[in-house]
């Protein structure tokens, strides 16, 4: 019987104000072992949504592909409050979900940005296999880099090869990071002056784990 105590408490202004960008990427990390490993918090999801109704204090921003096998709270062992989730076929970014980064730092305070890449992405296959399908042809197109940046792979370049397939996804993961550098001024310098730190991980479906990316 799992004796742990069911957590009601969610973060507060005064406990996000006190957290360094490490922290949070080590509390991330450390909620990945719990979920990796089955030990996840008991939370009482009722009392948090009340709890967390007057305001929110996110600790980080996540940006997810879309895909339903990487639930984004789940993967890290976060509560209702703890983190914003921005998602999108291919965790690629474009301008609005630069926007929503910087509202999340800038406005409502969280410490860290973390861009998830995943495993066996359709998103990635989809662009290595140049699917042309409706508006999913536009939206592909901007995984393509990823695909270009990945000729330097020493194997098959099919989508049928799970280690390429991981490798674009992983450049795919760098370039965004870039991106986010390049294309707003707010959050590099917000990283240059230490309040916030921007990295980037590999989910694997297989097992829960995630691999950060440099
Ligand atoms: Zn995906």
């Amino acid at each position: 019987m799992d004796t742990s105590p069911i957590i009601s408490h969610v973060t507060t202004a005064e406990e996000q104000a006190l957290l360094t960008p490490a922290e949070v990427l080590q509390q991330f990390k450390d909620g990945n072992k719990r979920f990796r490993t089955g030990r996840v918090t008991r939370r009482n999801h009722r009392e948090q949504v009340r709890r967390s109704a007057p305001g929110q204090y996110p600790k980080a921003m996540v940006l997810s592909c879309l895909d339903s096998r990487v639930p984004v709270e789940d993967v890290f062992d976060q509560g209702i409050g703890d983190v914003f989730v921005g998602r999108v076929a291919g965790n690629f970014v474009n301008e609005d979900l630069l926007g929503s980064m910087e509202f999340a730092c800038k406005v409502a305070g969280a410490k860290m940005i973390l861009v998830m890449g995943h495993q066996h992405c359709g998103a990635i296959r989809g662009a290595i296999d140049n699917v042309q399908l409706g508006n999913l042809t536009t939206l592909l197109a901007k995984i393509k880099p990823a695909v270009a940046m990945s000729e330097d792979f020493d194997g098959e370049k099919t989508s049928a090869n799970p280690a390429y397939v991981k490798y674009v996804a992983e450049n795919n993961v760098r370039l965004s990071l870039n991106n986010i550098r390049i294309h707003s001024p707010i959050l590099k310098g917000m990283e240059d002056d230490g309040e916030i730190k921007i990295v980037g991980a590999f989910y694997r479906l297989t097992d829960g784990t995630l691999e950060f990316i440099e």
